[in-house]
């Protein structure tokens, strides 16, 4: 699927640009979430992380790390969040793999995750399930 980031990519639309070699790119959220919202984008043009190469995803981490530091600096914020919506039920909009980097600071109104209760016996029933499927999965490659 062509998607927006294919157009920035191929520099059809403007972006703000921080970073950019052959395999990924980095520009600012149109939309920041909090001052230096960064997002990294494999070039590799795939829906979600599950399609993307584990060598586009190791690059992309080995990046988005390196900037980090520059980039939280100049916006004067210490800690941040590294995330990735994959699916629209998980909240990704635009259909290419990227990864948020969201500077974070004191008292900026953003909520973390809620979390729920789960009793020893879930957490065992579900690990047995999970571990099962994981089993198989490793069985059939
Ligand atoms: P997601 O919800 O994970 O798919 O995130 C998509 C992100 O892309 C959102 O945070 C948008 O604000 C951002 N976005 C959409 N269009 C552009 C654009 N043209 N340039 C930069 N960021 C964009």
């Amino acid at each position: 699927m062509d998607t927006i980031f294919d157009k920035i990519i191929r520099k059809e639309i403007p972006a703000e640009i921080l970073y950019e070699d052959d395999r990924v790119i980095a520009f600012l959220d149109i939309f920041p979430v909090n001052p230096g919202h960064t997002l990294f984008v494999p070039k590799e043009s795939c829906e979600n992380i599950l399609c993307t190469s584990d060598e586009a995803l190791v690059h992309l981490f080995s990046v988005a790390k390196k900037l980090a530091p520059a980039i939280l600096q100049s916006v004067g914020a210490t800690d941040f969040n590294f995330n990735t919506n994959n699916g629209p039920i998980a909240g990704q909009v635009i259909m290419h793999t990227h990864f948020h980097l969201i500077p974070r600071f004191e008292n900026d109104g953003h909520a973390m995750w809620g979390h729920q209760n789960a009793t020893s016996e879930e957490l065992a029933e579900l690990g047995k399930r999970i571990r099962l499927s994981v089993d198989e999965m490793r069985a059939s490659k």
